[in-house]
């Protein structure tokens, strides 16, 4: 679908993917005005495929559109476009367990010209592709790095934006990671790289205590992290489970303090992609840690599970969320 200055959304096409040509001198390979969603649809278990929630991906892209200057695509043209390509690929949906048809909506400048300035012409665009699962093996505790030395996003910028150059600037701190062993970085916040803010692509949990007791809590959003539509989720889930869940400050003396005295038992990571990650071991520039005993923790799983059968029509749907396709 085109949008062009004056004229507003036209010409919505169904076309087979192919690659797109690019001017040289198009706005977005140099200012990076450029905005994209995650989501999924999945097999159910009556037979039918159903995406998860994508009208709040809808309205996250467009409040990414606010941020980035860009057109605000309307929620029901967003959610239609996802529809239509899904009902296209329906064979390609797989059927068995966590797989699922991955959808990559995104839109960006298609004007010409060197000025810096929100240009006047883009292009939104769904692309899809058939998804295993994140854990084909069974669920593997991951390792992360505290990055010190880079920041994610500051106040004022774009952190709570889905755009290219948040993970554009999230390159060299991941290279970090691998290099210091670790499968994943946590950012800090930018102004005292104190506070927890986010995994590279997922946002964090951290669970205290256990069984139907547990705590679950969540870093805020302050603005410089991506208000993650499968945190969202989980929030109330857990709830749904009988949980007390609270969404706060967490510092990483927090978690350090609460891993060594026992009271924090569990940590993951949450997203549209692994859906729930348990993160079992930490490092920073100061020191390394361990969370619980390296396995998946029982809360974190039972989360997983329970997620996991919503998103594939095998458990109740109590708050709407799957959005069936026939
Ligand atoms: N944080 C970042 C930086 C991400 O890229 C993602 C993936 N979209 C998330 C968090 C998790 O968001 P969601 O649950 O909507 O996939």
């Amino acid at each position: 679908i085109r949008w062009t200055e004056g004229r507003g959304w036209h010409d919505a096409q169904l076309q087979p993917y192919a690659p797109l040509s690019i001017d040289p001198a198009n706005a977005t390979l140099h200012y990076a005005q450029t905005i994209f969603e995650g989501l999924k649809a999945y097999k159910q278990a009556d037979g039918s495929v159903a995406s998860f929630r994508p009208d709040a991906n809808a309205r996250r892209f467009q409040r990414s559109a606010r941020r980035l200057a860009m057109p605000e695509l309307p929620v029901e043209t967003f959610v239609e476009a996802c529809d239509l390509l899904v009902k296209q690929d329906r064979d390609w949906v797989p059927s068995e367990g966590e797989q699922s048809l991955y959808l990559r909506p995104f839109l960006f400048a298609t004007e010409v010209g060197l000025g810096v300035r929100p240009a006047n012409e883009y292009l939104f665009i769904v692309i899809a592709s058939p998804a295993g699962a994140y854990f084909p093996r069974g669920v593997k505790p991951v390792s992360v790095w505290l990055s010190e030395e880079y920041v994610r996003a500051a106040p004022g910028g774009m952190g709570e934006a889905k755009t290219g150059g948040n993970y554009a600037a999230s390159l060299v701190a991941q290279k970090e990671a691998a290099a210091q062993g670790c499968d994943q970085v946590v950012w800090l916040d930018a102004l005292e790289r104190r506070y927890i803010e986010e995994m590279g692509g997922m946002n964090l949990y951290f669970v205290y205590g256990s069984g139907a007791d547990a705590r679950i809590v969540t870093p805020e959003l302050t603005g410089t992290l991506l208000p993650g539509i499968t945190r969202d989720s989980l929030l109330r889930i857990a709830e749904d489970l009988g949980h007390k869940t609270a969404e706060a400050r967490i510092s990483t003396e927090d978690w350090r303090r609460g891993n060594e005295d026992g009271t924090l038992t569990e940590v993951f990571a949450c997203g549209t992609a692994a859906v729930i990650t348990p993160v079992g071991h930490v490092k920073s520039a100061r020191g390394e840690w361990a969370v619980g005993d390296g396995e998946p923790g029982e809360v974190t799983m039972k989360l997983r599970e329970t997620l996991l059968a919503l998103q594939t029509g095998h458990a109740p749907d109590p708050h709407g969320w799957m959005h069936r396709l026939g």
